[in-house]
C-alpha cells in the first residue's frame, strides 16, 4: 500500500494510532496497526466510517472484528485489484477533463477581453474605415472561439464515452465477482458484503435486521437417487424460488452447497417468518420432475433457522444463531422454520 504523507505527518498519525490502539485494548500486531493507522489518516472513508460507528457503540474489538476488520478492508485479490485499476483511469479522465475546462476557461477569459478591447476601438474610431476593421477582428476572433469550443465538445464528448466504458467494465467486473455461477444468485461474497453494509445500516438507523438461513434436507440422497446433475438443477430451483421472493433490499444468496441464506434488512423477526415460511411452502409444494424423462421425483424440503441482529455483536454470532435455529429445525423433523425466540424457550 502506498501513503504519501510526510515523515512528520506520518509520526504524528503512527502516535495517534498506537494511542488509540492502547485506547481500545487492541494488541499492536502489523494488520491492526494497518487498520487504525489508516484511520487515523482517513485515508479510506468507509474504514473511518465503520470504526466510528463501533466505537460509538462501544463495542468491543475482539481479535475476530480486528481479523474481519482488515481483511475487509485490506485484503488484495484480483478483483479488489482490477476495481482499483479501473478505479484509477476513472479517475485519470475526471483529471484530463479538468485540464480541458481549465484550458478553455482560459480561452474564454482571453475571448472576454479582446472583445472588450474591440468594443473600445470602436468607440474610438471616427472613421467607416477603422470600425470595419474592428468588426472584422471581431468576427475572427469569435470564429477562432467557436472552433476552440467545438474541440472541446468532443474531446468531452470522448471523454465521457471512456468514461462510461470504464464505468460498465468496474460493474462487469463486479457482478461477475458476486455472483454464484450455477444458480445466478448472490454467492457468499456478496452475503459477507451485504450483510456487513447490512449490520451497519441497522445500527446507524436502529432497525431491525433478519438473517434467515436454509438448507435442503436430505440433499445427498436426491443427488445419490437421481444425480448430480439433477441435484444442480434442484439448486437452481431453490435459487429462483428464493430470489422470487425477496424483494427491495433483501438479499438471496448461495451460502454454501446446498445451503443459502435471506438478508432481510428493517423486517422484524414475525415478518422475517411469515417471508420464510411462504418460501418454505413454495419448495415443498413444487412438484420435481425430469424435463427430458418425464420421471417424478417427488418434492423437497427446506430447513430454516431465522435470527435478528443484535447492534454490535459480531456478525459471526449473529450467523451463529440463525444457523443454530436451522440445525434445532434438522434435529426435529425437517421441513420447518425455527426462529431465534424458539430456542431460547425450548
Ligand atoms: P440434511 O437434511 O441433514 O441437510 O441432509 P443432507 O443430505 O442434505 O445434508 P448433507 O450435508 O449430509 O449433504 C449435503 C449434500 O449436498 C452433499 C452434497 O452432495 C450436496 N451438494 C453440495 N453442493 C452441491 C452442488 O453444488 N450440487 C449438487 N448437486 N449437490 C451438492
Ligand atoms: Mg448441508
Ligand atoms: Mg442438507
Amino acid at each position: 500500500m502506498e501513503f504519501s504523507e510526510s515523515v512528520d505527518t506520518a509520526r504524528m498519525h503512527a502516535a495517534k494510532a498506537l494511542e488509540l490502539l492502547d485506547k481500545y485494548g487492541i494488541p499492536a500486531t502489523p494488520r491492526n496497526y494497518a487498520v487504525w493507522y489508516t484511520y487515523v489518516n482517513d485515508r479510506f472513508p468507509d474504514l473511518t466510517k465503520t470504526l466510528n460507528v463501533l466505537i460509538t457503540n462501544k463495542l468491543n474489538f475482539t481479535s475476530q472484528k480486528n481479523d474481519e476488520l482488515y481483511d475487509r478492508f485490506f485484503t488484495n485479490n484480483d478483483e479488489g485489484i482490477a476495481l482499483q485499476e479501473t478505479s484509477r483511469q476513472i479517475e485519470e479522465q475526471v483529471g484530463r477533463v479538468l485540464t480541458m475546462m481549465g484550458d478553455a476557461s482560459g480561452d474564454v477569459e482571453d475571448f472576454g477581453k479582446s472583445l472588450t478591447n474591440r468594443l473600445g476601438d470602436i468607440a474610438k474610431s471616427s472613421g467607416l474605415d477603422s470600425i470595419r476593421d474592428a468588426v472584422q477582428a471581431l468576427a475572427l476572433e469569435t470564429q477562432a472561439m467557436q472552433q476552440s469550443n467545438a474541440v472541446l465538445q468532443e474531446k468531452l464528448k470522448q471523454s465521457s464515452q471512456e468514461i462510461a466504458s470504464l464505468r460498465q467494465n468496474l460493474e462487469d467486473v463486479q457482478r461477475e465477482a458476486m455472483t454464484d455461477a450455477l444458480t445466478g444468485i448472490a454467492n457468499r461474497k456478496m452475503f459477507d458484503t451485504t450483510l456487513r453494509r447490512r449490520a451497519m445500516e441497522a445500527m446507524e438507523e436502529g432497525t431491525p435486521l433478519c438473517l434467515a438461513l436454509t438448507d435442503i434436507d436430505f440433499f445427498k440422497k436426491f443427488n445419490d437417487t437421481y444425480g448430480h446433475q439433477t441435484g444442480d438443477q434442484v439448486l437452481k430451483l431453490v435459487a429462483s424460488i428464493l430470489q422470487g421472493n425477496v424483494k427491495g433490499n433483501d438479499l438471496a444468496a448461495r451460502y454454501g452447497g446446498e445451503e443459502f441464506a435471506v438478508i432481510l434488512p428493517r423486517t422484524e423477526l414475525p415478518d422475517a417468518h411469515t417471508l420464510c415460511e411462504k418460501i418454505r411452502n413454495a419448495v415443498s409444494t413444487k412438484r420435481i420432475r425430469n424435463r427430458q424423462t418425464g420421471e417424478e421425483m417427488g418434492n423437497i424440503t427446506l430447513s430454516i433457522g431465522i435470527a435478528v441482529f443484535r447492534p454490535g455483536e459480531a456478525l459471526s454470532d449473529f450467523i451463529h444463531r440463525s444457523d443454530e435455529g436451522l440445525y434445532f429445525a434438522k434435529g426435529h423433523g425437517r421441513n420447518q422454520t425455527v426462529l431465534e425466540t424458539q430456542l431460547e424457550s425450548a
